[in-house]
């Protein structure tokens, strides 16, 4: 240890790691973990952060959100630095839909300006690939700017999302020769618009139709041929919000094959059910559906036997009165009452679910024993560091990392609102929830972040983080996903 003092030590709290549960404490120098363990000397540090009574775990990283609507990145990372989050990886894509020139890379290029000067949390950044990218230009170059990871829907024909079969066979070709990583959103679209043309011509158009259009078929047809060409490619693949029961069937398979797979639910798909949309009806409209309980505890089930990786947020933020018109712009004014008479196949996709991730996965998972503290910490931390190469330096409280670390306390009760939350969003479909655990402090590369409920960082102070290829789920000699 260096003779200088450290600048915090982190004392008196249980760490938690992928691998255990210890009573250690935690030593801070110059944005770096500096020593972790027992018998660290009290009068090391500058200031001495009492964790006594509160769990220490890495920071939390939410590996899928969308700040690009009425959440921006400076809100979306607000509010989900308020929730445990850390690190943030975005999706970017073109925006010619909505009048904005440019290529895929123009667009990541703009984000990172943005996000240079607006984000409260240091940020990787996911590509989506869509039919009209050019992927023999696109992938290398994004690559070698340390964006590796890129998504492709195999769902919203309709609205120039999806990737062809045999432009995402080649783009995963390109991926996997250059070090990367596909994800995709399984789906089969044809079959999703064929159901809703069939649905609209009767006249049923209202919320209890929703469901009924993208049943659990369409998500294991398309994950299966996702693999299949993952397989065939040689393409390490991450599938985002997996849904349906029958999924954990064919992540084994593939797994089993020894396929590079990576498995990622979330927040809503392991605690709400169509009864949401039922309920709410545009505010609770999203791809996959949400479905039923028995799918609920499967992903609980996949999260817990390994066969899912990892949690994330897939946060989009609207306003409600953006979800019932299918506003996808950034203007935020209420343009009306939100519609019970709107088609619901015309209502915006998406839901706001980033701040209040960690509680509803502690609450579900630890405090109702479907997984354990350490897996938690496994899939909201660790796993995705690892997959999107961000590991050691994220995901991690080991000396040299760097110092992101959340304190949870788990003995405060609290009601999950759309009052207590930090986005735009003005709705959450967790409001009323009641939970037992809270993330109460949290410090990204030694700056206190949040602390006594307040936002103690300017923005402006966040980081790129390329995806170091060399560590991520691609290379063999990399850190595999526990
Ligand atoms: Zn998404």
């Amino acid at each position: 240890m260096n003779s200088q003092k450290a600048d915090y030590i982190i004392s008196g709290g249980l760490l938690v790691r992928g691998t255990g549960v210890t009573r250690e404490d935690v030593l801070i120098k110059d944005g770096k973990i500096e020593a972790v363990g027992t018998d660290l000397p009290n009068d090391g540090a500058k200031r001495t952060i009492d964790a006594s009574g509160a769990y220490v775990f890495p920071g939390i990283i939410d590996a899928h959100n969308h700040p690009i609507n009425a959440d921006r990145i400076e809100t979306f990372s607000l509010s989900a630095a308020f929730g445990g989050i850390t690190t943030v990886v975005p999706f970017i894509q073109h925006q010619r839909a909505i009048g904005i020139e440019g290529t895929t890379l123009d667009a990541v290029n703009r984000f990172l300006d943005e996000a240079h000067e607006t984000s409260y949390l240091d940020f990787g950044i996911h590509a989506i690939l869509v039919g009209d990218d050019d992927v023999e230009y696109q992938v290398p170059r994004l690559i070698e700017m340390g964006v590796i990871s890129f998504k492709m829907f195999m769902t919203y024909p309709r609205r120039g999302m999806m990737m062809p079969d045999d432009k995402m066979l080649r783009a995963m070709e390109l991926a996997s020769r250059d070090g990367g990583i596909a994800m995709v959103h399984a789906e089969n679209g044809y079959c999703i618009d064929h159901l809703v043309d069939n649905f609209t011509a009767e006249g049923h158009t209202s919320k209890e139709y929703y469901a009924p259009t993208q049943p659990r078929i369409l998500e294991i047809e398309a994950f299966n041929r996702a693999a299949t060409y993952a397989t065939v490619t040689d393409c390490p693949l991450y599938v985002v919000h997996l849904s349906a029961r029958e999924i954990l069937a064919s992540l084994e398979k593939f797994k089993g094959d020894g396929l590079r797979l990576y498995g990622e639910t979330c927040p809503q798909y392991l605690d709400l059910t169509n009864q949401a949309m039922l309920d709410h009806g545009p505010l609770a409209k999203i791809g996959p559906p949400l479905r039923e309980r028995e799918d609920n505890e499967a992903m609980w089930r996949g999260l817990d036997s390994r066969l899912i990786d990892t949690i994330a947020s897939d946060f989009c933020g609207f306003k409600k009165s953006q979800k019932s018109t299918g506003g996808q712009s950034a203007v935020i004014e209420d343009q009306s009452e939100v519609s019970t008479e709107a088609s619901i196949f015309d209502a915006s996709f998406g839901g706001n679910w980033a701040e209040q991730m960690l509680c509803v996965a502690y609450e579900e998972g630890v405090n109702n024993g479907r997984i354990t503290l350490p897996r938690l910490v496994q899939v909201m931390s660790e796993n995705p560091a690892k997959i999107f190469g961000l590991y050691p330096q994220k995901g991690a409280i080991e000396p040299g990392s760097d110092a992101d670390i959340v304190l949870f306390d788990p003995s405060v009760a609290h009601t999950l609102s759309a009052d207590a939350q930090h986005c735009i969003a003005d709705f959450t479909m967790f409001e009323g929830k009641e939970v037992l655990g809270k993330p109460v402090f949290s410090m990204q590369r030694g700056e206190i972040i949040i602390e006594d409920g307040e936002m103690k960082r300017e923005m402006g102070n966040a980081k790129f983080l390329p995806g170091n290829r060399e560590l991520a789920a691609y290379a063999p000699s990399g850190h595999p996903v526990m």
